[in-house]
């Protein structure tokens, strides 16, 4: 019998496809992005201790040799440290080949732990938290209805780095439609610049029906970019970053243009393709030529 009990659909960030997948949590705690269906259909819960500890001792029997794991669902680190320590505790012990442990926040729930809360996770793997800013302005961030301003990103990733924990940041390419473009990629690098992240994924905006982006854009409230002003939108975010080693990845399911880079290392090769790729407007020179190039 299959040992893990999973509810509705399961979403993993790209670079967590070969780990062993623990739902934690179910759905999102915030649920109220104007742009994600991702959790629509879940009422948010925490799943009991005793339910996951018997599913993480049969895993650890089916599966001994797991190296990694990720908490989900949505932000499986809104639950309280003991609890997440037990769960740790738990994965320690049930998997003695275990290196790293990965789960989604949300800005608040970073906000909710201190420093030394978050050093103890680590000492016990947590080792990647994946945090979707989506954004770094303010106005577009409220608009989306995100929760959360820069200032309480800036404050709940600087307690990830304090406590040593690898951070990777999500940000949504196209999130501000043509109104607002611009300003989303000079914003949004200003608050990477602030966080300096080891990891930075590029989203490409998809509109989902049943949203409220989706009802803004048949509405005519938003205009969606096409996919080289998508382009320009990175590449005007790009130029204004200033990490000191970050890995930039652009190879979501979503994005137009499979990119990867390491930041600031390879930045100026990045520029030097995008306006390439840019001027020629080609959809063909798109996935070969970034790739010749950089
Ligand atoms: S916090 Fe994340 S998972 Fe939750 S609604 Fe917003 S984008 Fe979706």
């Amino acid at each position: 019998m299959f040992p893990l009990h999973y509810e509705g659909d399961i979403f993993r960030p790209p670079s967590e496809a070969r780990s062993l997948i623990l739902q934690a949590t179910i759905g999102c705690s915030h649920n109220r992005c104007t742009f994600c269906a991702m959790y629509k259909r879940k009422k948010f819960r925490e799943r009991n201790l005793d339910e996951l500890e018997k599913e993480i001792n049969a895993a650890g029997r089916t599966w001994p040799h797991t190296r990694r794991v990720f908490l989900a669902d949505g932000n499986a680190l809104t639950m309280a440290s003991e609890k997440l320590r037990s769960i740790l505790e738990l994965l320690n012990t049930s998997f003695p080949h275990l290196e790293r442990v990965a789960i989604y926040s949300n800005p608040h729930d970073l906000l909710q732990k201190e420093s030394s809360e978050l050093t103890e996770l680590r000492r016990l793997k947590l080792g990647m938290i994946y945090l979707g800013v989506e954004s770094g302005s303010a106005s577009l961030l409220q608009a989306v209805n995100k929760g959360a301003t820069p200032a309480e990103m800036i404050l709940g990733a600087a307690r990830v780095k304090e406590a040593g924990i690898p951070l990777s940041i999500t940000v949504i390419n196209g999130l501000a439609g043509r109104e607002g473009s611009a300003e989303h990629a000079r914003e949004t690098a200003r608050l990477l610049n602030e966080i300096d992240p080891e990891y930075l994924g590029l989203l490409s905006l998809m509109i989902i029906p049943g949203t409220t982006l989706y009802r803004q854009v048949k509405e005519g409230r938003l205009t969606p970019l096409g996919p080289w002003e998508m382009l320009q939108e990175i590449r005007l975010m790009v130029e204004h970053l200033s990490l000191s080693n970050c890995l930039f990845r652009a190879n979501h399911a979503s994005n137009y243009l499979p990119l990867k880079a390491v930041l600031s290392k390879d930045q100026e090769s990045l520029l030097t393709a995008l306006d390439e790729v840019l001027k020629e407007k080609a959809p063909g020179i798109l996935r070969s030529e970034i790739h010749r190039m950089l």
